[in-house]
C-alpha cells in the first residue's frame, strides 16, 4: 500500500520533471523566435531605408557630375544637347522616385526611431533647394552668373549629402544598437530560461532523490521486519517441533507436565508467573498443575473451569492491565506488582479444560512472540493430553467389564500373570448369583443388571487392597483372586464378601439375593485353569447344597 503510494508520488514527480523540461523548452525557443521577430522588423524596415539614401546619394553625385559636365561644355562653346537629353529626365525622375519609396519606409520607421521623422523633413527641403538650384543651373545661360549658380548648387549638393549622411546614420546606428539589444535580450532570455530550467530540474531531481531515498528506507524497515517475523517463525516451529516430540514421547500426564513445565520457561526469562490450571473431571474446579514463580508471586486463584474466561470462552485472554475496567477479576485482586495477563485456553479432547496462565509487570507486556510461543504450548500440552487421556480410557475399555466396572476376564489372566512374579501362592473365589434367572423374571432385566452392580460394588469393597483383583467372568459369574493367600485366609475373604453384599443391600432399593461361592488356594505356579476348575467345583457343591454358602475345594 505504502510503496504503491510512494510509486506514484515518484511517477508523478518524474511527469512533472518531464513537463517542466517541456514547458521550460517551448518558453526558450518561444521567446527566442519572439526576440529574433522583433529583430527582423526592424533590420526589414532600417536597411532598405538605408540603401534608399545611399541611392539618394549617388543620384546626387550623378546630378552633380551631369550639372558639370553640360556647364563645361557649353562654357567651352560645345554643343550639350545630347547629355541634357540623356540624363536630365533620368535623373530627376529617377531621384523622385526613390524620394517617394524612402518617404514610405521612414514612415513606418517613425515610431523606432525618435528624430528621424525631423530629420527627413530637412532633407526634403534640402533635396528641394538642390533640385531647384540645378535646375536653374540648367535653364541659366553660360556666363558668370551661371558658373556662380553652379557653385552655389554645389554647396546646396553638399549640404545635402551631410543631411543624407546624418539621417543614413540614424537608420544604420540605432539598427546595429538595436540589433546588439536584440541579441542581449535573447541571450538574457535564453540564460534566465536556463537558469530557471536548472533550478526547476535540480528541485524535482532531488525531491525524487529524497523520495527514492525514502522508499529506500522504507522497502529496507520493511526487508528487516520480514526477516525478523521469519525468523521467529522459524524459531517457533523447531520450538514446536521439539515440543512435540517430547509430548509424543511422554508417556504418563506427570511425564506430559514435566515437561510443559520446562517448556513454559521457554523464552520468558521474564516473567513472573506461569501456571497450567487443568478442570478435575467433574469439571467442578480447577487445580494448578504446574506453578512456576521465581519471584514468590502468587498464582491464579480462579476457582472453577466457569469462573476462568479463558476456559469458559475457550479462546486466548489478554489482560494489559489489572487496574483496567476489563481486568479479570482474580488478576486484580493480587498483591503484587505482575498485573498484566495472558490466558490460553487448554483443549483436551475439543472441550476448554484448563489454562495456561502468565503474568508480568505492566510495563513489560508480553509480545506478540511470546504469545504465540505460549498458545503453541498451550495447544501442544491439550492434544498430548487427550492422546494421553484416550488411551488411558481404551485400556480402561478393554480391561474392564462396562456395566460393573470390574476387571474382565483377560485383565484378570493378566493380575494373575503378574502376581505370580510376587507370591508364592494364591486364593481364588468363584462366585455365581444364587436364583438369578427368576430375578430377572421377576423384576426385570434392568433390576438384574442394577442388583449385578450392587454385587460388583460389594466385590469391589473386599478388594481395595491392590492384592486382591475382583473381575467380571460372564453372566452372573465373578472371580476373585488374592495375591499371597491361603485357603483360610480365601475363605474368609467369601465371607466378608458375603456381608458387604448384605451390608449393600440392606437399603433395599434391589431386591435381596444371595450368592454361592466356591473357594480354592493355589500354589503360584499352578496353572490358573486348574485352580478355576478346583474352585468352580466347590461353588458346585455349594449350589448343590442349597445355595448362599461357601464351599472350600483343595485340589
Ligand atoms: P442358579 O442359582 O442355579 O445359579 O440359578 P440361576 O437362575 O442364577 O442360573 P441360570 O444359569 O439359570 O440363570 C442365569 C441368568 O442370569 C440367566 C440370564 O438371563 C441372567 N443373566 C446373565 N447375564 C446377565 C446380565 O448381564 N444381566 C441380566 N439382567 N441378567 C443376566
Ligand atoms: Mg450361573
Ligand atoms: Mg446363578
Amino acid at each position: 500500500m505504502e510503496s504503491s503510494s510512494g510509486n506514484r508520488l515518484r511517477l508523478l514527480l518524474a511527469l512533472m520533471l518531464l513537463v517542466t523540461v517541456l514547458g521550460a523548452g517551448t518558453v526558450v525557443v518561444s521567446l527566442t523566435s519572439q526576440s529574433r521577430d522583433t529583430t527582423e522588423d526592424l533590420a526589414e524596415g532600417a536597411a532598405p531605408a538605408s540603401l534608399l539614401l545611399l541611392n539618394l546619394d549617388r543620384d546626387a553625385y550623378q546630378a552633380e557630375l551631369y550639372l558639370e559636365r553640360v556647364v563645361t561644355r557649353e562654357s567651352a562653346g560645345l554643343d550639350a544637347t545630347a547629355d541634357r537629353e540623356a540624363h536630365a529626365e533620368n535623373t530627376f525622375q529617377l531621384l523622385g522616385e526613390r524620394w517617394i519609396r524612402f518617404v514610405e519606409i521612414a514612415d513606418r520607421l517613425e515610431a523606432s526611431l525618435p528624430g528621424e521623422a525631423e530629420h527627413c523633413e530637412m532633407l526634403e527641403i534640402d533635396r528641394d533647394i538642390w533640385l531647384e538650384t540645378a535646375r536653374e543651373v540648367l535653364d541659366t545661360q553660360p556666363g558668370p552668373a551661371r558658373d556662380t549658380r553652379l557653385a552655389q548648387a554645389k554647396i546646396e549638393f553638399d549640404i545635402a549629402h551631410d543631411q543624407i549622411d546624418v539621417l543614413e546614420e540614424e537608420y544604420r546606428e540605432p539598427q546595429i544598437g538595436m540589433l546588439g539589444a536584440a541579441t542581449t535580450d535573447d541571450m538574457r532570455t535564453v540564460a534566465i530560461a536556463v537558469v530557471v530550467t536548472v533550478i526547476v530540474v535540480a528541485s524535482f531531481t532531488v525531491a525524487l532523490t529524497i523520495t527514492n531515498i525514502a522508499a529506500l528506507r522504507r522497502q529496507a524497515r520493511e526487508h528487516s521486519r520480514r526477516e525478523t517475523e521469519l525468523l521467529d517463525n522459524t524459531r517457533r516451529q523447531s520450538f514446536e517441533t521439539v515440543l512435540r516430540r517430547g509430548l509424543e514421547m511422554a508417556q504418563s500426564e506427570t511425564a506430559a507436565l514435566a515437561l510443559v513445565a520446562r517448556a513454559t520457561e521457554h523464552g520468558l526469562d521474564r516473567v513472573e508467573t506461569s501456571e497450567l490450571l487443568l478442570s478435575n473431571s467433574s469439571r467442578s474446579h480447577l487445580r494448578s498443575m504446574i506453578r512456576h514463580s521465581p519471584s514468590g508471586a502468587p498464582g491464579c486463584g480462579v476457582s472453577g473451569p466457569s469462573a476462568c474466561r479463558a476456559v469458559a470462552t475457550g479462546s486466548v485472554q489478554i489482560f494489559a492491565d489489572s487496574e483496567a475496567l476489563d481486568a479479570c477479576p482474580h488478576l486484580s485482586g493480587r498483591d503484587d506488582e505482575c498485573r498484566t495477563a495472558v490466558c490460553m485456553p487448554v483443549s483436551i479432547n475439543g472441550r476448554a479444560s484448563g489454562a495456561l496462565h502468565a503474568t508480568r509487570r505492566v510495563d513489560e507486556p508480553f509480545d506478540e512472540r511470546e504469545q504465540a510461543t505460549r498458545t503453541a504450548i498451550a495447544n501442544h500440552t491439550g492434544i498430548q493430553l487427550s492422546v494421553l487421556r484416550n488411551q488411558e480410557m481404551a485400556a480402561h475399555q478393554a480391561s474392564t467389564d462396562p456395566l460393573t466396572g470390574l476387571a474382565n476376564r483377560r485383565s484378570l489372566e493378566a493380575a494373575v500373570h503378574s502376581m505370580r512374579e510376587r507370591t508364592d501362592q494364591f486364593a481364588i473365589l468363584m462366585i455365581d448369583l444364587d436364583h438369578f434367572k427368576e430375578l430377572n423374571d421377576t423384576h426385570g432385566h434392568e433390576t438384574g443388571d442394577r442388583a449385578l452392580r450392587v454385587f460388583a460394588d460389594a466385590a469391589a469393597d473386599v478388594s481395595a487392597d491392590d492384592s486382591v483383583v475382583a473381575a467380571r467372568w460372564g453372566g452372573e459369574e465373578f472371580v476373585i483372586v488374592s495375591a499371597g493367600a491361603g485357603i483360610e485366609d480365601g475363605a474368609r475373604l467369601a465371607e466378608q464378601l458375603q456381608e458387604a453384599l448384605a451390608l449393600r443391600l440392606i437399603d433395599g432399593s434391589t431386591p435381596g439375593f444371595t450368592v454361592s461361592i466356591g473357594v480354592t488356594s493355589v500354589p503360584a505356579n499352578r496353572p490358573l485353569h486348574e485352580a478355576l476348575e478346583l474352585a468352580d467345583q466347590a461353588l458346585y457343591e455349594a449350589k448343590e447344597q442349597g445355595r448362599n454358602r461357601v464351599i472350600v475345594g483343595v485340589g
